[in-house]
């Protein structure tokens, strides 16, 4: 689809790169310099485990910075480098939303984010899924169209319901599926729900670029016994459908993320449907999105001009509907992510089929909302105390949860003292009681003169003390007035 007629000394680069990068600021400043002197636009991720990067310029340009960065660093002479030509970027606000409007170059922890569960550890990509060639890929789902209904392989596709709208995978006798998930940080959950489907199968994984299934297939393979079987297209859908111009098992159009928006074979097929009237669609050119959400979605010029909000389909099932978009409905909040448009055009947006992370919007990303503990309590306790809002708010929200850094020791005082607790249990004046009975807790903010020392779990009191208000582990910032007082200079008791 690319036009090639008069502008095709433009090109968009694709390519990602996991491996160690020991001197990241080094590659940093590689990065800036080489990208701002070629007048690169687009988006460059760095992180110590590699590189993802979508830019766009003069093809001539682009391949200066192949060459530069293969001579920068040989790490890169085997990296896959998808360049391609194509028009300019021609209307503006796609432009703007893919990030083709400036350069970003930013160093990151990881180049995808398979989870936005904070406590969820990224697969070590070492253990991805085994790299299959398109021509391997291809004959893997031929020859299983020759056999009769194969149920031990399986196609997973690794992206986002608006991309798989309007193109995928389908080989006959062979079940795809597709995970139906908003953004790429939702695709672990369903993987999560979804091991049973999977488990003891042929998995042949495929997405835009390659990028996410390297993710994905190391955390299914994560999963153990069972799940060894997993492979992935190397190089996509982009590559595949270089070598297959005809589009070959792959129906309809791949999905990017740069101004191109689709990209389809010699043969394409309109697999997408008008959300509004069922009518064959698929061009995101009007970038018409979920009120809801903000996820895309299809919209025929007709339609467009009937209506001037949409409910995906995803948000449908959900119960949404246009007009119910304020407060508390059935005990659910059912706010629109506001903002989300903003955060799309803005650097933290993604532009690339490379970068799943943001996509090129954060549709319906849950609200996360760290919650933090009070004075000596714990994350473990506080969850078990918000649990039932948690629950009423599982939809939009994700509530976090982490202990504070001071761990804090048990007090007791060896004098006898009338109202000694802790807890509800009695605290006896000596020896100590046990502590296994008793969590541990924690402060977010200690005296300065906090001893810290946290194999103690029982510790004399320095004097006299009320445990309930545990003097001596507030001292030093909670002051008669009622305000905090952080720094060290303050140390008068009360
Ligand atoms: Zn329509
Ligand atoms: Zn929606």
């Amino acid at each position: 689809m690319s036009d090639d007629k008069d502008r095709d000394q433009y090109g968009v680069l694709l390519y990602y790169k996991y491996a160690n990068i020991p001197n990241l600021e080094d590659l940093l400043s590689f990065y800036q310099s080489n990208c701002s002197q070629l007048s690169l636009l687009g988006r460059v991720r760095l992180s110590s485990r590699g590189v993802n990067v979508t830019v766009g310029g003069k093809l001539s340009s682009l391949e200066s910075h192949i060459e530069a960065l293969k001579a920068k660093d040989p790490v890169f002479e085997t990296t896959d480098f998808k360049l391609a030509t194509c028009h300019e970027p021609l209307n503006d606000r796609v432009a703007k939303e893919c990030g083709f409007t400036s350069l970003s170059i930013r160093i990151v922890e990881e180049l995808v984010t398979l989870s936005s569960h904070p406590l969820l550890k990224s697969p070590e990509i070492s253990n991805a899924g085994r790299h299959l060639s398109a021509s391997e890929f291809h004959s893997s789902l031929q020859n299983a169209d020759q056999k009769t209904p194969r149920d031990d392989l399986l196609l997973l596709d690794a992206r986002n319901l608006y991309e798989t709208r309007i193109g995928k995978f389908h080989a006959p006798n062979i079940e795809t599926l597709d995970p139906q998930v908003r953004q790429y940080s939702d695709l672990s959950s369903w993987i999560d729900d979804n091991s049973e489907k999977l488990k003891g199968k042929h998995v042949l994984m495929y997405c835009t670029g390659g990028i996410r299934c390297e993710m994905a297939s190391a955390y299914i393979k994560s999963k153990g016994a069972g799940f060894e079987n997993v492979f992935q297209l190397f190089g996509g859908i982009q590559r595949y459908l270089e070598q297959f111009p005809d589009g070959g098992f792959f129906k309809g159009k791949n999905f990017v993320f740069d101004h191109r928006i689709s990209v389809g074979s010699s043969d394409t097929d309109v697999l997408g449907t008008c959300l509004i009237c069922h009518c064959s669609f698929d061009d995101y050119s009007s970038r018409c999105r979920c009120t809801h959400c903000r996820m895309l979605v299809l919209v025929c010029h007709n339609c467009q001009n009937e209506a001037a909000s949409y409910v995906c389909e995803l948000c449908q099932k959900q119960g949404k509907a246009i007009s119910s978009m304020q407060l508390i409905d059935n005990g659910e909040l059912k706010t629109p992510l506001e903002g989300a448009e903003l955060q799309n055009s803005s650097s933290n947006a993604t532009v690339s089929p490379q970068m799943p992370k943001g996509d090129d919007v954060r549709p319906s990303k849950k609200l996360r909302i760290l919650c933090l503990h009070g004075f000596r309590q714990n994350a473990s306790s506080f969850k078990g105390r918000t649990s039932s809002l948690a629950k009423k708010l599982k939809k939009i929200a994700e509530f976090v949860f982490v202990d504070a850094p001071h761990e804090l020791s048990f007090i007791y005082q060896t004098t006898s003292a009338e109202d000694v607790a802790c807890e509800s249990s009695p605290l006896p004046s000596s020896p100590p009681p046990p502590s296994e009975n008793c969590r541990k807790k924690y402060a977010w903010l200690v005296a300065p003169n906090f001893d810290g020392s946290s194999d103690i779990n029982w510790k004399v009191a320095e004097g006299p003390f009320d445990p309930l208000q545990y003097q001596q582990q507030t001292d030093g910032y909670g002051s008669g007035d009622g305000s905090f007082n952080l720094c060290a200079t303050r140390t008068t008791k009360r």
